[in-house]
């Protein structure tokens, strides 16, 4: 008898992370064009990339013959430089995703804990899982993070804790102050990721000094992304803030060249674009107030979103996501988050807007 691989329980057990549907597989099954189709379900920005980063990308003349500078030297004095820390503060991933990887790595083993709130991004909670961490998960009834609830879990010494904010699926975010005082709170032996892979499209009043806080707090890691407001998402770049005994591990820890040579050029292009930043959230702004008024007139339930998507209640997201398909519109059912009766829609164009608003005229009646 042949015998098989026999896996880890823990990686048995992984629900495999599905993505937004790519562009290409839609028109393969449909016929429809590519440029017809809209993908507003993965939250790119749909003003494109920075043309800054465009330019550095063509300017370059990259030798991709080399491997990449391990130590992305140069963008990561430009982030150092943007947040008025010193550079060993700074660890760059491929993605921040790959640093939510890293920091469950980092800090957990098999069997230790990590507490995070119901409805956290699933690219954690399956990072988490991978190592063999043991969740915690406290409930969102109001699909909020319950900053209440993740101190009360505290008493079952989680080795990390995980808060986006604002948070994806939900777009929903936490008061600034309210954050601040759980994150005080935390013993300084327990780690405290915050995902603010969102923060450029929080309105000012929202937003927790959270750069003061890394200077305060030892056990604080605060990662951001080129993913989203910034537009690079193909080039999977971001990076996390942290005091440099915990910087410093994480980036031991990383995995070697993951950061393409092109991705570091554009990142550290993009980081200065602030006009194209300010142009992003504008644009978003604008659209998701007219993407909210079309839904809230079909009588759907919009969560009230602090990023460039919404969560609406919509029946049976899954085949309501399949209805548009045929249209060129490629929303995010959400099931997998155990929310089957919504979708999430990224915030497209104007056009794409109304495009999605007249299809859901016609599909849901
Ligand atoms: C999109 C997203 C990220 C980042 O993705 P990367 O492309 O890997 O940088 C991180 N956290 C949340 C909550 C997200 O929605």
């Amino acid at each position: 008898m042949t015998k098989s691989i026999t896996f880890p329980s823990h990686i048995a057990a992984l629900k495999p992370y599905i993505p937004g549907l790519p562009i290409s597989d839609l028109a393969r099954r449909t016929g429809l064009a590519e440029q017809s189709i809209a993908k507003l379900a993965s939250n790119e920005n749909p003003l494109g990339p920075s043309p800054k980063a465009f330019q550095a990308l063509a300017d370059a003349q990259l030798d991709i013959s080399l491997y990449p500078d391990n130590d992305c030297a140069t963008l990561v004095q430009a982030i150092a430089d943007a947040h008025n820390v010193p550079a060993d503060w700074i660890v760059v991933g491929a993605g921040s995703e790959s640093l939510l990887a890293t920091t469950v790595a980092t800090v957990l083993e098999v069997g230790s804990k990590t507490a995070y709130a119901q409805y956290s991004f699933q690219a954690y909670v399956n990072a988490a899982q991978r190592i063999g961490a043991l969740p915690i998960v406290v409930p969102s009834p109001d699909f909020i993070v319950d900053l209440d609830g993740l101190e009360a879990a505290l008493a079952q010494e989680p080795g990390l804790v995980y808060i986006a904010n604002p948070g994806n699926p939900t777009g929903t975010c936490v008061s600034p102050e309210a954050l601040e005082r759980f994150l005080r709170r935390v013993p300084s032996h327990i780690a405290v990721l915050l995902d603010e892979a969102y923060y450029e499209f929080l309105p000012q009043g929202q937003r927790l000094d959270s750069m003061a806080l890394v200077r305060e707090l030892p056990n604080l890691l605060v990662t951001r992304t080129f993913s989203k407001a910034y537009g690079l998402a193909g080039l999977r770049v971001g990076y996390g803030i942290a005091q440099p005994a915990l910087a410093e591990m994480l980036r031991r820890a990383r995995a070697p060249f993951t950061v393409t040579e092109a991705a570091q050029r554009a990142a550290a292009a993009a980081l200065g674009d602030h006009a194209f930043l300010e142009r992003t959230v504008q644009h978003n702004e604008d659209a998701k107030a007219l993407l909210v008024h079309g839904l809230r007139e079909r009588g759907l339930r919009v969560l009230e979103s602090h990023t460039n998507f919404v969560l609406v209640q919509v029946g049976n997201g899954a085949d309501l996501a399949k209805r548009l398909e045929p249209h060129g519109l490629i929303v995010r059912p959400v099931g997998s988050y155990g929310l089957a009766d919504w979708v999430r829609i990224s915030i497209g164009t104007d056009a794409q807007i109304e495009r999605l608003v007249h299809a859901l005229q016609v599909e849901l009646p």
